[in-house]
């Protein structure tokens, strides 16, 4: 059957070979490559790898340095730093040119809910290491690569995550993140997608692959590269090779446990029961089996390329204040920096962080949820204190509790402080007054916290409001004086609210009283 033109998008690969129609029709009078171009090649050959990569750590180091930002998960980090010092020796000796043949990469699976430190593992251990790094996240994927994200789109976003360093990034992390949701026995919510081709495409790239550093799907990249190439005969720019790269899935992986649970009982029927494994964070999903993940839904080739297992483990209450008020990375020290911007001071008293804790544990979130409670608690705090004179305040328990009640007390307590400072201001003003022109004002209470209010009010300094509002009075009452030899007035809020007219009024008095 004929292919017709206007029905529907072409198919990826009807596309490209349409585009190369396209490009060998309209090109097809552009000079041939030059053998002798003067201009060198944009990319010339990579030199060997590795003559720049070294690595000497120890999985001890590794760890110690984890333990800094990273709370709990030990099992986790050692069994993390292990894996990793393994690779990285093994990618060093490789660059050195020693035979690696033998070496099965040690790719890893990291199982755990949400917010409980995997990534944060990650990206810390790639700064220790100096490796680029780059989250995904296997949702994105399909099998073609052309509906949402490809795979090999994170390779590419390695090499920019290297600067453009082919060798850099052919020694990455790749980290993605929800692969059980690729497992084939879960839909995906309708998508056109195949969780079993997307593993496929993944297992390529985890063995050794070549990924083009400039996709195919990227259209003027492709003209662009092609452009360059029959005119000038440029190179095109070159691949990516996957082999030294290390791969990191995880993913909650709901329902494993009960597939172990399963398996577990199966074998205690006539067998003795496996023990289970001791410790304070063991879990079941401890105790999963390359047969557990393949009957979640995982190709067999696939669960086998990454023969690393890790679990990270729920956070109590108690570890969430630990992360708080321990952890080299905590969100705490970040709203130090945020008040200090404003030079606000703000300290954290202990039943704060245990309260925040508390709060962030019932979001079931893991360390998120400390983010989560704190935005909440000090949203308003953020927004309001910085146009306000308060200098520093304590988190206390009530203030996570009852942000608002606190933040008003807060204010009014400040404005009181304020109220006594100001009224000392207009005291000042009379004294003043008196030096000046040798006649006494005397402000009533009601006409002083009228002028603090007007003061704060239009945010306008205590003598400076004074001094506008009064501007007239010496004149006014020194003829006062001449006419009743008066010396001190009494000023009320009257004379705050209408000083012209009071001050006229006087006046007009102390003539006919004269
Ligand atoms: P996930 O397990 O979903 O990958 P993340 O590692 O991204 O979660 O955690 C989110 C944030 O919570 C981290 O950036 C970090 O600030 C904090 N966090 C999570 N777990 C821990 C932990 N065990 N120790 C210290 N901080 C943690």
């Amino acid at each position: 059957m004929e292919k017709r033109f206007f029905n529907g998008p072409p198919s990826p690969e009807e596309f490209q070979s349409r585009l190369q129609e396209f490009m060998r029709q309209h090109l097809a009078g552009a000079p041939q490559p030059k053998a002798d171009a003067a201009e060198p090649p944009e990319s010339p050959e990579p030199p060997p790898p590795g003559a720049d990569f070294s690595f000497s750590k120890k999985p001890r180091e590794v760890k110690a340095y984890l333990d800094r930002f990273v709370i709990r998960q030990d099992d986790a980090k050692k069994v993390l730093s292990v894996a990793l010092c393994d690779h990285y020796h093994h990618v060093r000796l490789a660059f050195e040119g020693k035979d690696q043949s033998n070496y099965a990469k040690q790719n890893v699976i990291l199982l755990g809910p949400t917010g409980v430190g995997k990534t944060y593992l990650i990206r810390n251990a790639a700064d220790l290491i100096g490796v680029p790094f780059v989250k995904g996240d296997a949702t994105k994927f399909s099998e073609t690569g052309y509906v949402g994200g490809d795979v090999e789109d994170l390779v590419r976003e390695l090499l920019r995550r290297a600067d453009g360093d082919i060798r850099r990034a052919q020694y990455g992390i790749i980290y993605i993140d929800e692969i059980d949701k690729i497992a084939a026995a879960s839909g995906l919510n309708g998508r056109d997608v195949s969780g079993r081709g997307v593993q496929t495409n993944l297992l390529k790239l985890m063995e050794e692959t070549e990924v083009p550093a400039r996709s195919p799907n990227d259209l003027s990249g492709q003209i662009q590269a092609m452009m360059d190439f029959s005119q000038r005969g440029k190179k095109q720019p070159g691949t990516i090779n996957t082999r030294h790269i290390l791969f990191i899935v995880s993913g909650a992986f709901d329902g494993l446990e009960k597939i172990v649970k399963k398996r577990q009982r199966e074998a205690a029927i006539g067998f003795a029961s496996p023990p289970a494994k001791a410790g304070a964070e063991a879990s079941t999903l401890d105790e999963a089996r390359t047969r557990d993940f393949i009957e979640f839904g995982f190709e067999p080739e696939f669960i086998g390329r990454l023969p690393v297992r890790v679990v990270c483990h729920p956070l109590s209450v108690e570890d969430l204040y630990t992360i708080l008020k321990s952890s080299e990375g905590s969100i705490i020290r970040q709203y130090e920096q945020t008040f200090a911007a404003y030079g606000i001071e703000v300290l954290f008293a202990d039943d704060g962080l245990r309260r925040i804790a508390e709060l962030a544990g019932e979001e079931s979130t893991g360390a998120r949820g400390l983010m989560t409670v704190c935005e909440r608690v000090f949203r308003d705090f953020k927004f309001d204190l910085p146009s306000t004179l308060v200098r520093r305040f304590v988190v206390t328990r009530e203030l996570v509790d009852a942000p608002a009640v606190e933040l008003a007390r807060l204010l009014a307590e400040h404005e009181k402080q304020e109220r006594v400072v100001a009224r000392q201001l207009v005291d000042d003003f009379a004294e003043r007054f008196h030096e000046t022109h040798k006649l006494g004002l005397r402000f009533t209470g009601p006409a002083a916290d009228r002028l603090v209010a007007l003061a704060l009010e239009e945010s306008i300094p205590v003598r400076e409001l004074c001094a506008g509002r009064f501007k007239d009075f010496q004149f006014g009452l020194k003829l006062i004086a001449q006419n009743t030899g008066q010396q001190e007035f009494v000023i009320d809020i009257d004379a705050v609210e209408a000083p012209e007219k009071t001050l006229s009024e006087w006046v007009v008095k102390s003539y006919r009283a004269g």
